[in-house]
């Protein structure tokens, strides 16, 4: 069946997204703020709307994704919401998913927020997931539809939801960019190829502490701070030798230096015997 979808925002994800659904047969109606994108959805079979408001008559589902929140407030202004299911795909913060879901309301539509994990490339492909939240009614009303631009999972009615789950990966992917950048510029210090010891030695080795987090996890959730490999103590020891051997070897350890900061604190407050979950009771 084809449906009828709307696109606000056409940058390399929004392009993406609106790609992924006329490949799949759907009409598209698309919209962005400057000329000039998109000329190949049109060429395509996207219809180009001239306004916003233009765009969101022309579909029951409008979906859209642009550079922040202020954005989408700004292009949604005076606009009819009656009927519609607005899906914000814009990268956001949760207190800022809730005020968007309030402001849709108030127009008459439904809301769903979004959080995109993937690249551009990645929509329409297997791996991509995207994270909603909001309207359980406009979600089920709309699975197949979503299911088309990446694997769709609701993660509960609160708008901020998605948001704050989009955000925790990407904090936990940055803290991973970290550790690897410090690793690798201490490998290039001795001129070590760092393609062959990032792909043989260091990505297994991430791979089987990312195995262990689930395991840290529990212990959080639990309050069980105990371990039976190398407590705060230890680390702490550990990270001072690490941070000389970064100044040896003239590399600046800046990215790590948080971490350690804050295994000397949870030490020093008498908490040498924790494992390294501990360190949650120091960011509360
Ligand atoms: P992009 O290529 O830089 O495109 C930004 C889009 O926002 C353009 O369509 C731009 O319109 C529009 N825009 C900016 N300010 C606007 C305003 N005041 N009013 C109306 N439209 C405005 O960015 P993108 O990669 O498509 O990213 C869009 C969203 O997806 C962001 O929130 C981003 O965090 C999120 N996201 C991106 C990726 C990724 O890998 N790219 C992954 C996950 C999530 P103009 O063309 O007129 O400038």
């Amino acid at each position: 069946m084809s449906n009828s979808i709307s696109i606000l925002g056409l940058g390399l994800m929004g392009q993406a997204l609106a790609g992924s659904l006329l490949d799949a047969g759907h009409q598209v109606t698309v919209w962005n703020r400057s000329a000039g994108k998109g000329d190949d959805l049109v060429a395509r079979g996207a219809t180009r709307a001239a306004t916003v408001a233009e765009a969101v008559a022309a579909s029951p589902l409008v979906i859209v994704c642009v550079l922040d929140y202020v954005a989408v407030h700004a292009l949604l202004t005076d606009v009819p919401l009656d009927g519609r299911v607005l899906v914000n795909l814009t990268n956001g913060r949760p207190s800022e998913a809730r005020e968007t879901a309030r402001l849709v309301a108030g127009r008459g539509g439904d809301y769903l927020d979004g959080g995109v994990m993937a690249v551009p490339q990645m929509i329409g492909n297997p791996g991509a997931l995207i994270l909603y939240s909001g309207s359980q009614a406009a979600f089920d009303g709309h699975r197949d539809t979503l299911g088309i631009m990446a694997e769709p999972r609701f993660v509960g009615a609160d708008p901020g939801l998605a948001p704050l789950l989009d955000l925790a990966m990407l904090t936990g992917m940055y803290g991973q960019f970290a550790g690897v950048l410090e690793a690798v510029a201490l490998v290039a210090s001795e001129k070590v190829p760092v393609v062959e010891f990032t792909s043989t030695l260091l990505v297994p080795w991430l791979n089987a502490m990312a195995s262990t987090m689930p395991r840290l996890a529990e212990q959080i959730e639990a309050g069980d701070y105990s371990t039976d490999v190398s407590n705060l103590e230890i680390n702490r020891v550990g990270a001072a030798g690490l941070m000389r051997a970064f100044e040896e070897q003239g590399v600046k350890p800046d990215l790590l230096l948080p971490l350690k900061a804050i295994i000397d604190q949870r030490v020093a407050r008498g908490h040498g015997t924790e494992g390294l979950q501990g360190l949650i009771e120091e960011l509360r």
